[in-house]
């Protein structure tokens, strides 16, 4: 069998991590774990979960620790993580969820840590006309010249701009990142297990960095 993938992925919103993720998934044949979409599934289902981070989630505020660190326990502990791995996105956000995270990957601990880089005014702009589809995830950049309802290419489901993609929200959740997620940066790179990835370029382009950064861990 493989040798299991497991990879933290840090970057701001809009920095492509979603996109990136799910090709270093199907590229590893590691689960891609989005706590955002764990979250905004919850929200869709209406569950006792989703019932109590909606207002967190659209005023773009970070949801509590101990909530997110079980959620997360609870999702690598599954078959198909213990197996192949992960590529974690969105999680960890703060150092106190580092540090338990650290602690509940002990026995399997985290191979590399990216962060994807690209500057906040890049990303605003990025996130302002961000659109998404409602099914799948697939992102789209919007141009005003869409049809109404807008339907995804790839799977047929509803296009729409997130919740969380206000002005408002998208500064908010911008500033929490610097604030409380942009000191894992040092926190991992104290560990030796982060690796700067630039994250400007086509799609195609910021995959091959993030690929020759996976293969630095997977040559050790
Ligand atoms: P994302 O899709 O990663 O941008 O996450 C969307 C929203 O989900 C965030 O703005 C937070 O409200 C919440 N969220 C996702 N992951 C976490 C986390 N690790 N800690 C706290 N809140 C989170």
């Amino acid at each position: 069998m493989a040798h299991a993938v497991r990879i933290i992925m840090l970057g701001r919103q809009g920095a492509g991590k979603g996109t990136q993720c799910v090709r270093l998934a199907d590229e590893f044949g590691a689960p891609h774990i989005s706590t955002g979409e764990m979250l905004r599934a919850a929200v869709r289902k209406d569950s006792a979960l989703g019932r109590a981070v909606k207002a967190v989630l659209d005023k773009g505020e970070l949801v509590n620790d101990e909530l997110m660190i079980s959620l997360v326990q609870g999702r690598i502990g599954e078959e198909d993580a213990r197996m192949s791995g992960y590529i974690l996105d969105g999680f960890p956000r703060t150092v106190a969820q580092a540090q338990a995270f650290d602690h509940i990957s002990e026995v399997r601990p985290t191979d590399l840590v990216i962060d994807l880089e690209v500057k906040r005014d890049l990303v605003l702009s990025r996130l302002s006309s961000r659109r998404t589809c409602e099914q799948c995830q697939a992102n789209y950049v919007a141009t005003g010249a869409e049809s109404s309802p807008w339907t995804c290419e790839k799977c047929g489901g509803t296009v729409v701009q997130r919740a969380d993609d206000t002005p408002e929200a998208i500064n908010h959740r911008l500033d929490l990142y610097d604030a409380m997620t942009s000191p894992l940066i040092s926190y991992y790179k104290d560990q030796n297990k982060l690796a700067v990835v630039d994250g400007l370029g086509t799609p195609d382009e910021v995959f091959a960095r993030l690929r020759t950064a996976v293969a630095g861990i997977k040559n050790r």
